[in-house]
């Protein structure tokens, strides 16, 4: 398992100065640092969750999202959802899975179910920005909080992000 958590602290109680200096520098909250550590847990016990690559794990008010390699996605959600609705539970958010992609794809595995219509980009004032479009019936179908949606697709993008139609 390869996780922003060096593998030291992944097998202890306690986090090494370079992990507890990345905590401490917002590179990864003390909830996704509980959240990797779950997972090492599990991946003792579950072969597919060993050989999984997380490469962020980002964490906001009602959601957390865990960015890792493509093909580990079905890994880390489980059969059916298991893990992650394990996750949800244990930590009281909800957990989105997203493969590391170009960034709209990225966006749509974010905001899935809801289904997007499109995404454009914007420039104003030299600064670019993205729009995402998405039909008003689909605004119900977003799996958490829509701020925490847009927060997750601004890091996921490095760039402001608002839906088209609110
Ligand atoms: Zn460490």
């Amino acid at each position: 398992m390869r996780t922003p958590i060096c593998s030291v602290c992944l097998q202890s109680d306690i986090l090494c100065k370079s992990c507890a200096r990345n905590i401490e520098a917002g590179k990864i909250s003390a909830l996704g640092a509980g959240i990797i550590k779950n997972l090492y847990e599990l991946s003792r016990k579950v072969k597919s969750v060993d050989s999984v690559n997380i490469e962020k794990v980002l964490d906001f008010d009602s959601l957390v999202v865990i960015i890792c390699q493509k093909s580990d996605v079905p890994n880390l959600v489980g059969r059916g959802g298991r893990i992650t609705g394990e996750l949800r539970k244990k930590f009281g958010k909800q957990i989105k899975v997203i493969g590391r992609d170009q960034y709209k794809q990225m966006i749509a595995d974010l905001v899935f179910p809801a289904r997007i219509e499109g995404i454009g980009k914007l420039y104003s004032g030299g600064v670019e920005s993205l729009k995402i479009n998405v039909q008003k019936n689909q605004l119900m179908k977003l799996p958490a909080k829509r701020e925490d949606l847009l927060k997750a697709a601004a890091e996921i993008s490095g760039m402001k992000v608002e839906f088209a139609n609110q």
